[in-house]
């Protein structure tokens, strides 16, 4: 199937409530294209230097999301467009995004990435963390934390991946209000359960662009 019937197909099944953001990390300018003349506006990457590289390249009305691990060294080079950063797991990282925005004139928002997998190789803040981070959060003016992002563990069992996804629902449900509205959980293999726990935000790419060569 073709990137563009792709995208329309994963549109109808997930709710109106529910944003796309197609992962195109490691895709082509053209295969961004083809989902942008799809009328996709959302993109997420991870890497900070190949998502400069793609803003510089591709139609200026794309909100450019980093959902991948950001290196506080990195931050100078999204720091200026980036619509949306998934990934803060630290309290140096928060700093750095603050300090870049304010050289920016910009308010950049940012999702706590928590640690929900059994993989220790998964990034994340752990869960008992959030409060103090949040109260930091408060005292820096260039940045406003708009929700959570959480990656469940690499494995089949639904079972696991759905008791991931509830643990950070939990953690999200204590904590919303007008501005922490954002819950990105989900990719290709488990959005749909990441969507029956809450997720408003899903992050799809091989569902998309087809499987990395
Ligand atoms: C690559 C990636 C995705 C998308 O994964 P797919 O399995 O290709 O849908 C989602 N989130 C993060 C953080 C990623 O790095």
């Amino acid at each position: 199937m073709s990137i563009d019937s792709k995208i329309l197909q994963i549109k109808n099944t997930i709710p109106d409530s529910v944003e796309l953001i197609a992962v195109s990390k490691k895709r082509s300018v053209n295969e961004i294209l083809k989902a942008y003349t799809a009328g996709q506006r959302l993109f997420g990457e991870n890497n900070a230097l190949e998502l400069k590289d793609k803003y510089q390249n591709l139609p200026n009305d794309i909100k450019w999301h980093m959902i991948g691990h950001l290196q506080s060294n990195k931050v100078k080079y999204i720091a200026p467009f980036v619509s949306l950063i998934h990934s803060i797991d630290s309290i140096k990282l928060l700093t750095e995004v603050n300090k870049r925005a304010e050289q920016n004139n910009r308010i950049i928002d940012c999702l706590l990435q928590i640690h929900i997998a059994t993989e220790t190789t998964k990034y994340g803040l752990q869960p008992n963390q959030v409060n103090e981070i949040l109260t930091i959060s408060k005292k820096l003016e260039n940045i406003n934390i708009t929700g959570f992002m959480g990656m469940a563990s690499y494995t089949k069992n639904k079972k696991q991946i759905n008791n991931e996804f509830s643990q950070l629902r939990k953690i999200f449900n204590n904590y919303k209000n007008n501005n922490i509205h954002q819950l990105s959980m989900g990719m290709s293999s488990d959005y749909k359960i990441a969507i029956e726990n809450g997720s408003n935000l899903v992050r799809i790419g091989s569902d998309i662009f087809g499987k990395h060569q």
